[in-house]
């Protein structure tokens, strides 16, 4: 956009008129008062020096030959150097219609004939003067017009007493009324606002006159030929006259599209998960105390339900996590069916049906059951969410099943506060699957009591593996045939300060849960084989030490390396150790359970299933497992004597087994009869208070000697 031109030192005046006399004496008066003056002697001729010298301003004689200076006017006013120029007309004394007309034309000021020569240097410098300011007012303005259109910002005026209502360039443009650029109204602006957002900008506008105030409101325009809708805010402001009336607004209006669209997305990134597109922990936290403040002025209920999905991670690791992910979107939607069933919208108030789906991560989900009468309906939402999310799903053409196990809480009965009602349902969850997975529970005061204790146990035992507060009792093995020792099996004592001894079975699956066994099974492995190596140092004989393995052990460490650094640390030939596993580690994938024990038995460690019996295995997936040994489980021992169905599965597997070349050991042996029948069938080994209770190291080693002293007694 041109600016001002710089002024120049002595500005060009182009001087028009057929009567060369005048054109001689008004030259000596503007030469010497600092003008440089061009000669024209008619209209044509005025054009032709205007193109060529580009005066700065204009004098013009009215009637001329060839073109008289109307018509000149009109010619130099059409070009883009001549739109500004103050042109300055000569005209008769009395000739009005010639003034008239030459401002029609576009002459800037006129003077009467005959010229006084004297002043017209000062009418030139005047002339020059005001176009010099006009420049510079057009020059701002052109600036703000810019600031505008690249600030996408516009103004506009309304006069309240006139209704007369102006617009900029851009505010025009951003509302959408270039077509209609005479006679806009204020009513044109407000027909161009959203049919949702009117009322809110009609209202905040007429309040701002009546307070004699200011308002600043946000609207979307109303769609466009294009459909496009904008984001407009406006402010607007109201101006007083003397008397303190309001006589007119000013205002702006500014596209704020592109930031109300960020908004919208961090928003969006913030409230909502994107796997699921289900509102997030951050939404369900605002949701929930929203549903407090409601509820408790409203005195209503309403019931939380915590959810998981039983099994998920099997999915995830055996599809991927892109299935993984397919099946957490497939089963929000059916979270979102469930809660959206017919009945259960019709037993809610309408104001506040709006149920909640949140997704709080991994395969945890929270439904906020806005207001519910009475506990039952919150268990037949669950109900309800349990059966459809145990439908098969199809995921990438693979049917899949998962279950959903849920933990229910209920305001005000179990909570007050948000964080009180999430663990509440958490805690009902957790119990849930304690009781078995695919069901639903209440929160109550028993589930607390039970959860609060386990919690405690958990931290105890924690440092009772820290302090070590576990010892290991050792269980002698002997040769069913000979009463050889053969081997001691290691099984770990927790005593408690208050509780006193705490057994295994109680406190094994805790570790297991809570991931605790990793520690606990490290400090086990590495204890036994330093003692089973002090005993090998004293000399105490040929037999072997058996520590029992979980199968979360497998899971979430590396046995192997385990293993490696127990026998380094103690010295031990790995000969003598051998791992009590259970049948469920192996069968969960068989491919993989034959892995392990290949690597295993690549270490030079014996492997033995324990507890054999109890779980699925059939016995033909024993030939396909190399294993070395096998230990039946107590509960077929106990009634070997007097239940024929026990006697022959014991019988069978023995029989099978040393088909295999199995070793097999009998557990629980308590009475001579059982010990005398699985010495009958072949069975190889016996464990059991028979042979010896589990015994401290040192009354291990008694116990040993006696023995000894024994077979000596016996020999001699
Ligand atoms: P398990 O591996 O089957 O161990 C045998 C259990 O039977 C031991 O119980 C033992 O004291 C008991 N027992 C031995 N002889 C007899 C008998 O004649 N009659 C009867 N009724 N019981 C007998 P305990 O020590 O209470 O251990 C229970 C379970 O805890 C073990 O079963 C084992 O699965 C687990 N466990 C023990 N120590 C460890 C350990 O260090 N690591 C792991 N992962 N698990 C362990
Ligand atoms: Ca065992
Ligand atoms: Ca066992």
């Amino acid at each position: 956009m041109p600016l001002a031109p710089v002024t120049r030192e002595r500005p060009i005046v182009l001087h028009v008129d057929d009567d060369v006399s005048s054109l001689l004496m008004a030259e000596g008066t503007l030469e010497d008062a600092g003008f440089e003056v061009i000669h024209a002697e008619n209209g044509l001729e005025a054009i032709e020096q205007f193109e060529k010298t580009s005066p700065d301003l204009v004098i013009m004689d009215a009637v001329m030959p060839e073109m008289d200076g109307f018509e000149s006017i009109q010619i130099i006013r059409q070009s883009a150097r001549g739109r500004h120029i103050p042109i300055l007309m000569i005209t008769g004394l009395d000739d009005l219609d010639s003034i008239t007309r030459a401002y029609e034309e576009g002459a800037t000021d006129f003077l009467t004939k005959p010229v006084n020569f004297h002043i017209l240097p000062h009418r030139v410098r005047y002339l020059l003067r005001s176009k010099s300011t006009a420049d510079e007012l057009r020059s701002s303005q052109e600036r703000l017009d810019n600031a505008q259109r690249i600030a996408r910002l516009g103004n506009w005026e309304l006069d309240l007493r006139t209704g007369m209502f102006t617009l900029s360039a851009v505010a025009r443009r951003l509302i959408g009324l270039e077509h209609l650029d005479v006679d806009t109204k204020f009513e044109h602006l407000i027909g161009r606002v959203n049919s949702s957002d009117r009322y809110e900008v009609e209202s905040a506008n007429s309040q701002a006159v009546e307070s004699k105030g200011s308002c600043s409101v946000e609207f979307r325009t109303a769609p466009d030929v294009d459909n496009e809708v904008l984001n407009l805010r406006m402010e607007s402001e109201t101006v007083l006259d003397e008397d303190g009336q309001c006589t007119h607004m000013l205002g702006t209006i500014q596209d704020i599209t592109e930031r109300t669209n960020a908004q919208k997305q961090i928003h969006n990134l913030a409230y909502y998960d994107i796997v699921t597109g289900l509102p997030n922990r951050a939404f369900l936290n605002e949701k929930l105390n929203y549903n407090l403040a409601v509820s408790s002025r409203d005195r209503s209920k309403f019931a939380l339900l915590f959810l998981d999905l039983d099994h998920f991670k099997q999915v995830n690791d055996t599809l991927g996590h892109d299935a993984g992910d397919l099946l957490l979107g497939e089963a929000s939607a059916r979270l979102q069916d469930a809660v959206r069933d017919h009945d259960s919208i019709a037993m809610m108030s309408k104001e506040s049906s709006a149920h909640t789906v949140a997704r709080l991560g991994g395969d945890e989900f929270v439904v906020l059951l806005s207001e519910i009468r009475r506990e039952e309906d919150a268990a037949r939402i669950a109900k309800r969410i349990s059966e459809l999310i145990s439908k098969p799903y199809k995921i990438n053409d693979v049917e899949v099943s998962v279950t959903t196990t849920i933990g229910i809480s209920l305001y005000p009965n179990d909570g007050d506060d948000a964080e009180t009602l999430m663990k509440h349902a958490d805690i009902a969850m957790y119990h849930a699957k304690e009781q078995g997975r695919n069901g639903y529970q209440f929160y109550s005061r028993e589930i607390h009591d039970q959860a609060i204790a386990r919690f405690s146990l958990e931290k105890e035992l924690k440092t009772a593996i820290e302090n070590g507060d576990l010892h290991l009792l050792y269980q002698p093995k002997i040769h069913l045939q000979s009463g050889r020792l053969t081997g001691v099996e290691a099984l770990v004592r927790w005593q408690h300060a208050e509780l006193g001894l705490v057994s295994p079975a109680d406190f094994i699956p805790l570790a297991e849960e809570t991931g605790l066994i990793v520690p606990l099974g490290r400090w086990v492995l590495i204890e036994a084989c330093k003692q089973m190596q002090e005993w090998i140092r004293r000399g105490m004989g040929e037999f072997s030490i058996a520590i029992n393995c979980s199968t979360v052990q497998f899971v979430r460490s590396d046995m192997q390396e385990l293993i490696r650094d127990a026998i380094s640390i103690s010295g031990l030939d790995p000969g003598m150790l051998e791992l009590e596993l259970t049948e469920s580690l192996l069968l969960k994938d068989i491919e993989e359970g034959i892995e392990i024990l290949n690597n295993l038995k690549s270490m030079g460690v014996q492997v033995s299933i324990d507890d054999f019996g109890t779980g699925f295995s059939s016995l033909s997936y024993l030939k396909r497992l190399p294993v070395d040994k096998l230990k039946i489980d107590q509960s077929f021992v106990k009634d070997l004597v007097h239940d024929k169905g026990d006697e022959a599965i014991v019988s069978a597997i023995i029989t099978l087994s040393h088909k295999l070349d199995l070793t097999v050991v009998a557990e629980g042996v308590e009475t001579l009869e059982q010990a005398d029948m699985l010495r009958e069938f072949n069975c190889n080994e016996a464990q059991g208070y028979l042979v010896s209770y589990p015994l401290s190291p040192a009354e291990f080693e008694q116990w040993l000697a006696n023995r000894e002293l024994d077979i000596h007694r016996k020999a001699s």
